[in-house]
């Protein structure tokens, strides 16, 4: 029964993590921490006095439904900050339908992509679906009020939020938040539970990659809240680092012994799929081509 309960759980949290539109039930990650599951999970980390919000969803509307559900979870702060983990449009694209006050951080190179890039891929989104479309009409990219190089630190009241930007990962701007005194890690796309990582155009490399979770071991999280699926405990920090190094050592190993990359993708698809049972999908070779061209 307990197993039972568990995978209809797990079953929930899947069917809501491909769903554009964000619900206002939230699960609670740790003491200060909760969570809209949906696409993507939305952190919301409550103090005393102020209350921050990492990620948007997918165009005002969605944007709106997090800071109204941020206000019910705590009706006395006047203060809202957003954060974004990267520029991605169901990440960040729904920072104008956030309240005027509202106060938006985000690490300067991540930023840089926004300026760069943002436009451009809310048009990319738009014409994946009419849906798309219609939650995308109308947003606005929003100026920061705050951006940072390396670490901010946001006294809420009686907890902590750390924005941290260590490097490039799945975008070059990846920020993560960890929340002390809970040790809870709001981790966007860089550490994800059983979930294939992805590197984005000119993102990260996997080297990149592995050297922002060194410095993402050393916070020594309790608790892992990812953005594209369920959330976990600490030790998925060295979950991700174990699966992209043993995806890397194999990935050079074809590649040294002359097979091609587009082989080297199908063979450790498979290669994986088996070693890895538990993933729901093991689409490496996008990865695989990142490894190749470092
Ligand atoms: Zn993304
Ligand atoms: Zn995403």
């Amino acid at each position: 029964m307990r197993m039972l309960l568990l995978g209809l759980v797990a079953a929930a949290v899947v069917s809501a993590q491909t769903q554009p539109v964000l619900g206002e039930n939230t699960v609670k990650v740790s003491e200060h921490v909760w969570a809209i599951m949906g696409w993507p999970n939305i952190g919301i980390i409550v103090g005393n006095r102020a209350t921050l919000i990492v990620d948007t969803g997918l165009g005002p509307r969605n944007g709106a439904t997090a800071a109204r559900v941020a206000t019910k979870l705590a009706p006395g702060n006047r203060k809202l900050f957003l954060t974004t983990t990267h520029f991605h449009p169901e990440h960040a694209g729904g920072a104008s339908g956030f309240p005027e006050g509202a106060i938006l951080i985000r690490d300067a190179v991540q930023q840089q992509e926004m300026e760069a890039h943002g436009k451009e891929m809310m048009e990319l989104f738009a014409g994946r679906s009419a849906q798309f479309k219609e939650l995308l009409a109308n947003a606005t990219l929003r100026v920061p009020d705050i951006t940072f190089d390396t670490e901010v630190r946001l006294e809420l009241g009686g907890v902590t939020a750390r924005l941290l930007w260590f490097g490039g990962a799945h975008t070059k701007g990846d920020e993560l938040t960890f929340v002390e005194p809970d040790r809870t890690l709001v981790s966007g796309d860089v550490v994800q539970n059983k979930i294939v990582p992805g590197i984005y155009r000119e993102g990260g490399t996997p080297a990149s990659w592995l050297a922002v979770l060194d410095k993402v071991a050393a916070l020594n999280a309790l608790h892992v809240l990812p953005d594209h699926s369920a959330p976990g405990d600490g030790a998925m920090v060295a979950r991700e680092k174990a699966f992209i190094t043993d995806l890397r050592n194999r990935a050079l190993a074809l590649k040294k012994a002359g097979v091609t990359a587009d082989d080297a993708g199908k063979r450790l698809e498979t290669e994986f799929q088996a070693k890895y049972p538990a993933w729901p999908s093991m689409h490496v070779a996008g990865f695989v081509r990142s490894i190749y061209a470092e």
